[in-house]
């Protein structure tokens, strides 16, 4: 089979454009879509501080974090909920799986729905499902890493349109494929949305994002020309560890419209940037030797990490986590799942170059 021309693809990624545009209404979520999530959020909290679970009469607070709260989320998605102590000089005595323990037993109390405690996972965490509203949720008992990466992402989110644009069209497409299911080896929603954030920083010309973990030490800051170097906190699940998390966020700092101007530089359309998507992480990616890296926002060499144990030179995709820079948030992709994940990205390439060979509607790809 012959290369399409430029002109050929030019038509493919029109018809992509049209497969966009039609499809992103229906995936972005409506206005009720974070009214209910609150409705339930609001009534777990105050079952969960009825029950006690803090012990001593210690309130807490759940906050959303996941898809619910990082502008990536769709309709049918589980919400996610943490634990947080209200008061935050206050620690509580009980140590995270005992607090996962009782809010089972509380929410089992409740009514709640399939309860599932999970106290001996790396973070405790209760799946459920709402009673009132079928809502399959879950809380954690202590995750502040990822109440911080939702953060991130719904910075990344803001700074422009195609960023949410392709998640929620890789997202969509990777259930559709049935490879976005950590529990079956398959690549979680956050690994993907992380694939397409490197993607953005490091492919497109101009790249559309920069790393906005970078851009914290690089960015001027006027008020404080010698600012002291980001602060490390201790690592909450490991004590030989610690972390950074720092990042700029565009909305603290008042650059959102200098990003967003930068990013509109690239003049690439979200069907061009999706087809450049499947064809780098099918073809480009040096999967042995290199792992996928928004922290920097350019591909780090698996043989230069400091912890080599968590990083072999395998053929198996490899994504660096923003703030836990020793896990690889794709870990759970084992060989013959990664080749899975692999083949389907090619297939989806492969569909685009046949659409503008043939000049036909690339359906397959966005068929939803
Ligand atoms: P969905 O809409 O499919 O539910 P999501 O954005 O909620 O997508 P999930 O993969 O369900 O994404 O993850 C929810 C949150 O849990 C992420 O935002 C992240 O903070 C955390 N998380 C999920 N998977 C991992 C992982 N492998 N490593 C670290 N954190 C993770
Ligand atoms: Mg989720």
């Amino acid at each position: 089979t012959h290369q399409p021309s430029a002109q050929q693809h030019g038509f493919a990624w029109r018809a992509l454009d049209d497969a966009c545009a039609r499809v992103l209404p229906q995936l972005f979520p409506s206005e009720n879509f974070f009214k209910r999530r609150e409705e339930v959020r609001r009534r777990v909290e105050a079952c969960l501080n009825n029950a006690d679970v803090l012990g001593n009469g210690r309130r807490l607070v759940l906050r959303v974090f996941g898809s619910s709260a990082n502008l990536f989320g769709a309709e049918g998605a589980d919400l996610d909920m943490c634990v947080v102590p209200a008061a935050s000089e206050e620690d509580t005595e009980l140590s995270s799986p005992e607090v996962c323990r009782r809010v089972g037993e509380a929410l089992e109390s409740a009514g709640a729905k399939n309860v599932q405690v999970r106290d001996t996972a790396r973070v405790p965490i209760v799946l459920f499902a709402d009673p009132q509203t079928g809502l399959d949720c879950d809380v954690s008992t202590h995750n502040p890493l990822a109440l911080r990466n939702t953060e991130l992402l719904r910075a990344y989110a803001k700074i422009d349109g195609r960023v949410r644009g392709m998640a929620y069209v890789i997202k969509k497409w990777a259930k559709i494929r049935g490879i976005n299911s950590p529990s079956d080896g398959t690549l979680s929603s956050y690994g993907y949305i992380l694939c397409v954030l490197a993607f953005l920083q490091t492919v497109p010309n101009p790249p559309i994002l920069p790393s906005l973990q970078r851009l914290d030490l690089d960015w001027p800051n006027p008020k404080n020309p010698d600012r002291p170097p980001p602060e490390r906190v201790p690592h909450p699940f490991d004590a030989s560890r610690d972390v950074c998390l720092s990042f700029h966020d565009p909305d603290k700092t008042g650059s959102l419209a200098d990003l967003r101007e930068i990013a509109g530089r690239n003049r690439q359309s979200l069907g061009e940037l999706l087809a450049l998507f499947f064809r780098h992480y099918a073809w480009d990616v040096d999967y042995r030797n290199l792992v996928v890296a928004p922290r920097t926002a350019c591909v780090l060499p698996k043989a230069n990490k400091a912890e080599l144990d968590c990083w072999p030179q395998n053929p198996h995709l490899a994504i660096e986590d923003p703030f836990e820079t020793h896990y690889d948030v794709a870990h759970v992709l084992k060989y013959p799942k990664h080749q899975l994940v692999r083949k389907e990205f090619m297939r989806a390439s492969k569909l685009i170059d046949d659409a503008a060979a043939q000049r036909v509607d690339p359906d397959l790809v966005l068929d939803y």
